[in-house]
């Protein structure tokens, strides 16, 4: 058996996308920038795509940027309007809990730059507070950025509000909607969001496509150079199939959307209960009141992320520890500790991410072998067989 719980790191491409791609890898082949009749064939799916992506967000056509993915569209919103500012003093006021796409970002642009960047705590749940947001921004301040949901411990920020005082503001808004495009209604002027990137692999589309939404009238510079492709805002030879199996993709993820976060959620929900009720010593991480419907992240006392997640696989099942991205480093999760979990219990986060095709049979198997993981990893562990019973650990 093979179970995929690692729905946010990515997932599987959804067919009926795929089917609609491969034409474009094939006979209709031709660079959507050229005048002649191959040009013009590739022109028009792309322009359908990026009105069809639009329409899905509340956006115009002239509004979608096609780029390579989630981190581009991320890097671009930040340098973009640093570098595109005259200020002498700039500052980007951002969360504790970002995707290392923001993160780093801000970090070149502190070193580089002499840019300030706020980095806003959260609370247990894992989220920022309006206020807190509000509290940050000060006369310097050139953008504000703040994830849509966190793609470890799946919190929903509070993107409306924030937007709301920005907007009032004039201070340019942008938020990582990555996690959020699957589950949530994404509506840029209720969102009140100047600029939102998004990735197709996150919603079965293919990887290595995405895209930064930027509102008419937002001037940012540009980060790739060279044609004049996508208005020249980023030039590169535009990519027909994985723009047009983006748009597929997302057309799916939206009709279906209500009726997956059902199914996902109610599936979830059994899980965690079944996990805090049956395991010893587990913890959950994050909230659950404003959590993506998929998500579920807890740490276990005593023994390491790594070791669960090993075993599970060795059972067929795809867990991540900490984030997909730092896995392979033995840092503990920025985000985990960000909620305040002590260190020992930071490396020994696991998430499950569900998906659309996860079925109750998966996540009852999942159960099993995870309860009885923990068991035989914690009968191994001194630790552990020094404090149980005294009922003192955390
Ligand atoms: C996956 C992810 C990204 C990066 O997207 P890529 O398309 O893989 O570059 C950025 N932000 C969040 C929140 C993500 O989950």
């Amino acid at each position: 058996m093979r179970i995929y719980l690692d729905n946010s790191a990515t997932t599987r491409l959804d067919d009926d996308a795929l089917a609609e791609m491969m034409p474009y890898f094939t006979e209709k082949f031709g660079n959507p920038s050229s005048l002649h009749a191959y040009g013009r064939e590739a022109l028009k799916a792309v322009d359908e795509a990026r009105a069809e992506i639009a329409s899905l967000i509340g956006a115009k056509a002239s509004e979608i940027y096609f780029t390579s993915g989630g981190s581009e569209s991320d890097n671009w919103a930040l340098k973009g309007a640093i570098y595109a500012s005259k200020a002498k003093h700039k500052h980007i006021v951002t969360t504790a809990i970002e995707h290392p796409a923001i993160i780093e970002t801000c970090e070149y642009l502190e070193k580089k730059d002499g840019v300030s960047v706020s980095y806003v705590p959260v609370g247990k749940d894992g989220r920022v507070t309006p206020e807190a947001v509000i509290k940050a921004v000060t006369p310097d301040t050139t953008i504000v950025s703040v994830m849509f949901a966190n793609n470890e411990m799946g919190a929903i920020q509070p993107i409306k509000e924030i937007g709301a005082f920005c907007r009032e503001e004039g201070i340019l808004f942008h938020t990582d909607a990555v996690q959020a495009m699957d589950s949530q209604a994404v509506d840029v002027n209720e969102l009140n969001v100047d600029m939102l990137s998004m990735s197709a692999h996150k919603f079965h589309g293919p990887k290595g496509i995405g895209v930064l939404y930027i509102r008419s009238g937002v001037r940012i510079d540009r980060l790739i150079a060279g044609g004049h492709q996508e208005r020249r805002g980023r030039a590169g030879t535009t990519d027909t199939p994985l723009i047009v199996g983006m748009a597929a993709a997302l057309r799916k993820a939206v009709a279906h959307r209500d009726e997956v976060n059902a199914r996902v959620a109610k599936l979830r929900d059994g899980f965690v209960a079944r996990v805090l009720k049956e395991i010893p010593y587990v913890y959950l991480n994050g909230g659950m009141e404003h959590r993506l419907p998929n998500n579920a992240n807890f740490s276990f006392g005593f023994i390491e992320g790594e070791s669960i997640l090993i075993n599970l696989d060795l059972n067929g099942i795809a867990v991540s520890s900490g984030s997909a991205c730092s896995s392979g480093s033995l840092e503990p999760s920025h985000v985990i500790l960000a909620l305040g979990v002590p260190e020992e219990l930071a490396h020994s986060s696991i998430r499950f991410s569900l998906g659309r095709d996860t079925t109750e049979e998966e996540m009852e198997y999942t159960f099993k072998v995870l309860k009885e993981s923990v068991e035989k990893l914690r009968s191994i562990s001194p630790l552990f067989n020094m404090e149980k019973g005294t009922g003192s650990y955390v």
